[in-house]
């Protein structure tokens, strides 16, 4: 190997053997000189919290890995998991292929830098350092880092893109990032037709094609503190163990219930689903089951795989390819099979191009993606956003930051009073999965009904998510939230009760994850325990519940009892979630409605800021809307915290100093010391101990999840 010459290949969201672009072209092609290949992953230590790696009694010489508004750690347990399986997955593929993967946790520039040290004791060569480029700040600061070194070193350096999206960057006809339009619409158009346009995907590199891996006895070990297990196992407990208790009164996995997301991590099982998806006729119905709220094949469920590149979105194109026209055999019992293009197939193709979308918004706006005035940073919308941070609360801030922080923890628990967002909360908690119509009801009651923040919001889901991923999650949350691409911006509102009425009809989801309400008769009572009648409520054991006697919102509502013609509610057909309004194409506002998603385009709740009324569902301001609401009234009289509704005081939304990037900034924490500062204001200055409530930092794996999801 002394005289041979190595490339170290650092992998990062693209967790793929197959259509794997420089695995591909060290395998296929003459043009290079690498007689060595070392893939390396690196679990981030600024993404990921890595001090369950630590030897006994050793510390971290890194920060803690927690957001920066909200305290909340980078990663939980769900997706942590999943990479250790997406991870673990590749290491067994490119041994079965005469290669191999190293696994290393650190911040990648140290990783790399003790490497390249330990190699070059060896008088081994380094000729190479390649990685896939991303776009998001976070990981453009990690490349330049990893650049700069390799120049120190008089190492060539080489950022691939990586193909894993639906329409290759190179292929959009944007010259610049900026170039971009800004509504999702318009890019739509000039893309179409969609089922034209992705590559080809590349073949798993043939065994033995690519350069060898080096002898492990050449390899310099894990540096520093930390040491990396042998079995997938015991990198998950690594990955877990430091998480502890997240929530200081965590949900309960409710009987019966079953997680909507139970597959493992990895490119085989990423192509095993993909497969499933298309036999069993998933793919063909998708259309109208996309905006389904429990079980398995309503959706895809590929956004996890897709975030971590253990497939790649032409590679899904390429499986509905040979199911449109007829030649896998194997597809041949689905419905639709050999007619080409179907309701189903072009739906999951549209929303793959709001995954680009979302993407290159990240490329073109940056660091706005994690702003609180968003990629808008418009002050006409002056929400006056509410804030736990007592150092950045506007004065006189009402509900005062502590009660923000304690509104706060009742989201995240999924104890608010309003079922369908405590359902999805709990969902998330418990299983890493929510579904896209779940997202945007919880997003948007955060953001436009309590006017909170919306980067708790997005950092919590960026925490639980198994399928977080850093440009659709935050460009989502800022959607909702009415500061990002959403052409009717903070006109949209969804109201919690009527959606859940149009997607949860029987309340049947509520139901299945807030168990406590699995007695009520009513699904009103349901979607809000507090319209119950004491008698029922005594009978459930409901009269003291906190979602009862305190929820976080009322709203009236009332079914229309004679529902439009046109309109039929979930989940019986409706088209695909077109949303109210006669199932218009695009709704209002310049909505892309080809697939009727709510995000663009439908009428939903649209239009109505919380203080106004709904013709179909009353919706009325706080004071009146706690006196004139059926049922519960005692209860509403006795409770009614100044909070609900509060006044649509738009005047500034200046107050509130922005943070230009998630996670932690350069000036919340010193390199090398492991000593944690706290982020600006977010902690009370105590050992990460957030001031909206205890995040209780113990060591045993946390035993608030459902045994079935952590292994
Ligand atoms: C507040 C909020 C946060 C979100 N956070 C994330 C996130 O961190 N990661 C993530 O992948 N998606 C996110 N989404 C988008 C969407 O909810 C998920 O992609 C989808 O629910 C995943 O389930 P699925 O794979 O079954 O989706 P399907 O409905 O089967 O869609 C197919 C694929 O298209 C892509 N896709 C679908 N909807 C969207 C969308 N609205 N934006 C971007 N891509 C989309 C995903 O890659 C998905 O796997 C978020 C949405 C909201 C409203």
């Amino acid at each position: 190997m002394a005289a041979g010459k190595l490339l170290v290949y650092l992998l990062r969201r693209d967790l793929r053997a197959t259509d794997n672009p420089i695995l591909h072209f060290l395998a296929t092609s003459r043009d290079h000189d690498f007689t060595h290949l070392l893939p390396v992953y690196v679990f981030p230590a600024q993404q990921i919290e890595i001090s369950g790696f630590l030897k006994e009694g050793q510390q971290s010489p890194y920060p803690q890995a927690r957001s920066r508004v909200g305290g909340y750690w980078r990663c939980g347990p769900h997706r942590a998991k999943f990479i250790a399986q997406s991870v673990w997955d590749l290491k067994e593929t490119l041994q079965k292929i005469n290669s191999g993967l190293v696994l290393r946790v650190g911040e990648t520039v140290d990783v790399l830098s003790h490497l390249l040290q330990g190699l070059r004791d060896k008088s081994l060569n380094v000729g190479g350092v390649w990685m896939t480029e991303e776009l998001s700040s976070e990981e453009l600061e990690e490349q330049r880092a990893v650049e700069a070194l390799c120049t120190e070193n008089g190492i060539n350096f080489k950022l691939w893109p990586d193909e894993k999206y639906f329409i290759d960057d190179r292929d959009t006809g944007l010259d610049k990032p900026g170039d971009l339009p800004d509504v999702f619409t318009t890019y739509r158009k000039s893309q179409e037709p969609l089922r034209e346009r992705p590559r080809k995907s590349l073949p798993l590199p043939a065994q033995s094609s690519l350069p060898l891996l080096p002898d492990q006895s050449v390899l310099p070990p894990q540096h520093g503190p930390f040491q990396i297990p042998e079995s997938i196992d015991d990198l998950k407990a690594c990955l877990i163990k430091p998480l502890g208790i997240i929530l200081s009164n965590p949900p309960r996995f409710p009987d019966g219930a079953q997680s909507g997301h139970p597959f493992q991590g990895g490119e085989t099982h990423a192509r095993d689903r993909m497969r499933h998806l298309v036999k069993s006729g998933a793919i063909t119905s998708y259309k109208e089951t996309r905006n389904g709220l429990l079980g398995l094949d309503f959706s895809t469920k590929l956004s996890a795989y897709l975030a971590l590149g253990c497939i790649s979105a032409r590679q899904v194109h390429e499986e509905l390819l040979k199911f449109e026209d007829g030649t896998e055999k194997t597809y041949e019992q689905a419905d639709g099979y050999g007619k080409g293009e179907n309701a189903g197939t072009t739906g999951v193709r549209f929303e793959l191009l709001w995954r680009d979308y979302m993407r290159l918004c990240t490329a073109k706006f940056g660091q706005k993606l994690f702003k609180l005035s968003g990629f808008t940073q418009e002050d006409s919308y002056g929400q006056k956003w509410k804030t736990a941070n007592k150092r950045n609360a506007a004065p006189g801030q009402q509900p005062s930051p502590d009660k923000i922080s304690q509104l706060l923890e009742r989201f995240n628990e999924g104890t608010t009073g309003m079922g369908l967002i405590d359902a999805t909360q709990r969902e998330l908690f418990l299983t890493g999965y929510t579904s896209n119509r779940a997202r945007q009801n919880a997003a948007s009651f955060l953001s436009k009904h309590l006017d909170i923040d919306w980067r708790y919001g997005a950092e919590w889901y960026e925490m639980m998510l198994i399928d977080f991923d850093v440009s659709s999650n935050w460009a989502n949350w800022q959607y909702v939230a009415g500061v990002g691409n959403d052409p009717r911006g903070d006109a949209r509102i969804f109201n919690p009760v009527k959606q859940a009425f149009d997607y949860d009809k029987d309340g049947e989801y509520v139901r299945t994850w807030v168990h406590e309400l699995r007695e009520l008769e009513k699904p009103e009572n349901v979607f809000q325990a507090w319209t119950t009648s004491s008698a029922e409520l005594q009978r459930c054991g409901l009269a003291d519940n906190i979602m009862v006697v305190d929820p976080l919102k009322r709203i009236d509502f009332k079914l229309d009892r004679k529902p439009r013609s046109s309109r039929r509610p979930f989940p019986r057909k409706r088209g695909g979630g077109r949303g109210r309004g006669g199932g218009r194409r695009g709704g209002n506002g310049g909505g892309d409605g080809s697939l009727g998603r709510s995000n663009e385009g439908s009428s939903d709740d649209a239009g109505q800021k919380p203080g106004s009324d709904f013709k179909n569902g009353q919706m009325t301001n706080g004071s009146t809307g706690s006196q004139q609401s059926r049922g519960g009234g005692a209860f509403r009289a006795k409770h009614n915290p100044a909070y609900l509704y509060p006044a649509n005081n738009f005047s500034n939304g200046g107050w509130y100093p922005d943070y230009h990037m998630r996670g932690r900034g350069q000036d919340n924490y010193y390199r090398g010391g492991g000593r944690w500062l706290g982020h600006r204001g977010a902690f009370q200055g105590s050992f990460h101990q957030p001031m909206y409530g205890p995040l209780i930092h113990t060591y045993p794996p946390p035993p608030n999840m459902h045994p079935g999801t952590l292994h």
